[in-house]
């Protein structure tokens, strides 16, 4: 990770614990690895994203619908699904550092290291050749990107094969052969390639033997496939549909240092979608383009999110792809789509003895569906919204401004916490009555903070630093003709309307509705 960005992310952690994003889970006890809080801020964030995402799955797609399944499961469907026996990671240690890593996450680092420099020797001859620059012949022809690239193509091979083959021998020959160094200690002082198992397990009744043994769920999705035929019968559904749902999710995660990016409990809003064998491929393209779209009309930048496609495929998929985001570590997985065929049903048919079909009324035939899967982690939705809307910026100190240095979350306004904030400029000649009765006026269509301590320029900082997009301030003038200021977030510019134009003109630009229309 460059400074910068490791700067960032520390700023961003510190930041949401300060202003009740994020806490560390069970602080006063030192807190629990890899185990988070979410704080008064936090919660009406997370909530604002789940909102945005559930209405865009079921409200916009009148083939979708939601459930909410328990965590808890019979223990067979972990069989079933495979996670028992393949829900592994493999680990590797340094013997001098101490710390732990996923090998494969060694090997993709590394790869993605060399990938970075032939976007560097791209960069450079870019530059030199001006204009007339042909990227794509450059790099078919020029022998160091050539070379780099065969290197990468190797990499990938093996990685891929030592996986399909759960060859934790042939792992550790190639982190070996790739000399990849701990990134603390700097060695090469590795052990050997162990396969770790990722889900936790509790009993469930009061004796503990081995056939009370239960497990907490390591994805949602699990929960969708086996009411599968519930909701597809008792709702009437018709292929192609979707289920979907939001909810934790546990994993004993080998590496837990990234914040809320991984973490051992989480929380993941899933959608199953359920096709005609044979038509998987359309869903899935289809899925992947819409994916990016909700994403991008965040704002947060088109630049900020790519495709990855996988090349070590899971035991249940025949296509997958990740919709990458530049979190602070750099791209990473934010969402996944993933082509899972038939396997989830049939293998739960095998398992239940119970038939998962669906009868085709058109064809006058039953089938196992093929599913494509859309899964995105909310708290890595969380992260990528904080880290790109904080900003520290000079200003000047116009306006009743404070001058100097501001920390702002440029925060969606659609997802902020808070809409706007109600302030009287002075706690004094009426002025908080008066504030209040603004407060009455607005509070039932907008999340609103009302504050009367402090300078007014204090306080606009304040709400900048938990994003409030609008501060509306209440002065003695409001008392003579009823209007007020109303002050933007990003711009900082301020305008003097009246108390009854305020509603309308906010309304639409903190809405979630106006949000899913852009998508
Ligand atoms: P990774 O390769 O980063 O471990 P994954 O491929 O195992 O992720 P999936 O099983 O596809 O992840 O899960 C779907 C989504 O759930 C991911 O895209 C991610 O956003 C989220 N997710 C998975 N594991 C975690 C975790 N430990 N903490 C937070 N979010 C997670």
């Amino acid at each position: 990770m460059a400074n910068d960005s490791e700067n960032l992310l520390k700023k961003v952690i510190s930041h949401a614990k300060e202003y009740g994003f994020i806490f560390p889970s069970s602080e006063i006890y030192d807190g629990l690895s890899a185990v988070y809080d979410y704080g008064q801020n936090g919660v009406e964030l997370k909530n604002n994203i789940k909102e945005y995402w559930w209405k865009f799955m079921t409200q916009l797609h009148d083939n979708i619908v939601g459930i909410d399944a328990a965590i808890f499961m019979h223990p067979t469907t972990w069989k079933a699904s495979g996670h028992v026996d393949a829900f592994n990671d493999p680990m590797i240690d340094n013997k001098d550092s101490k710390k732990r890593y996923r090998a494969d996450v060694l090997v993709e680092d590394a790869i993605g290291k060399m990938e970075e420099k032939i976007e560097k020797e791209i960069e450079k001859a870019a530059k030199r050749f001006g204009d007339s620059f042909d990227k794509k012949m450059f790099a078919e022809t020029n022998p160091r990107v050539l070379e780099y690239q065969k290197k990468i193509d190797v990499a990938n091979e093996r990685l891929k094969s030592a996986m399909s083959a759960n060859d934790m021998a042939a792992m550790k020959q190639l982190i070996v052969d790739l000399e990849i160094n701990d990134p603390i200690s700097g060695t090469k002082n590795w052990t050997d390639v162990r396969q770790f198992n990722l889900m936790f397990s509790t009993e469930m009744g009061s004796v503990a033997d081995d056939a009370n043994k239960i497990y907490l769920r390591p994805e949602t999705a699990q929960g969708i496939f086996v009411n599968f035929l519930n909701v597809q019968k008792t709702g009437r559904m018709k292929i192609p549909f979707g289920i979907a749902q939001i909810g934790k999710a546990f994993r004993n995660e080998i590496v837990a240092r990234q914040f809320i990016f991984r973490m051992r409990e989480f929380e993941q809003m899933e959608m199953q979608y359920f096709v005609k064998p044979g038509t998987e491929m359309e869903a899935y393209d289809f899925w992947k383009a819409k994916r990016l779209k909700w994403h991008q009309a965040l704002g947060l930048g088109t630049e900020n999110y790519r495709y990855h496609d996988h090349l070590n495929l899971a035991h249940y998929a025949n296509a997958a792809c990740d919709i990458q985001f530049n979190f602070p570590m750099g791209f990473k997985e934010l969402e996944g789509i993933h082509s899972r065929t038939d396997f989830d049903l049939k293998s739960h048919e095998k398992f239940s003895g119970k038939k998962l079909q669906y009868f085709d009324s058109e064809s006058n035939t039953n089938y196992v569906p093929f599913v494509v899967e859309t899964s995105v982690g909310l708290d890595r939705m969380f992260l990528s919204i904080l880290s790109i809307a904080y900003k520290e910026e000079k200003i000047s100190g116009a306006d009743g401004e404070e001058g100097g240095e501001r920390v702002v979350l440029s925060i969606p306004p659609a997802l902020a916490p808070y809409k706007m904030a109600v302030l009287p400029l002075v706690k004094k000649d009426g002025l908080p009555e008066k504030a209040e009765e603004v407060m009455n006026l607005l509070k039932h269509d907008f999340r609103c903070y009302y504050e009367d301590k402090d300078t007014i320029g204090r306080r606009y900082r304040r709400m900048d630093a938990i994003g409030t997009p609008y501060c509306i301030t209440i002065d003695h003038q409001t008392l003579q003709d009823n209007t007020v200021t109303i002050r933007e977030r990003d711009t900082m510019k301020q305008e003097r309307i009246s108390i009854l134009s305020v509603k309308e003109k906010i309304q639409k630009l903190v809405s979630i509705t106006e949000l899913l229309k852009k998508i």
